[in-house]
């Protein structure tokens, strides 16, 4: 099967997302997701980008945005990408 790629940068504009060590998630969820964007079109993949600027997106229009890629099929697959900022040992420190 030939797949469609749908990438999607987590967070954007209003929405940050996680930040940490002067890391802001958003920024780098979109430097990702360029990246993975710009290899696949290099590799002759199909794919789309959900936003590869600073942007507020609501979910709805998130959900509206991988939709209107390529349809609602089984040959598309859709990337995420987001970053967490804490790990194992932070969650362990909170619960207790
Ligand atoms: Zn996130």
């Amino acid at each position: 099967m030939d797949y469609k790629i749908v990438i999607d940068a987590g967070h954007g504009g209003d929405d940050p997302g996680a930040s940490g060590n002067g890391i802001i998630e958003k920024d780098l969820n979109l430097k990702i997701s360029n990246y993975m964007y710009d290899r696949f079109r290099e590799l002759g993949v199909p794919v789309k980008i959900i936003r590869s600027t600073d942007e507020t997106i609501s979910p709805t229009e998130r959900v509206n945005r991988v939709l209107d890629a390529f349809g609602n099929s089984d040959d598309v697959v859709v990337i995420s990408n987001h970053i967490n900022a804490g790990g194992a040992e932070f969650i362990y420190h909170y619960i207790i």
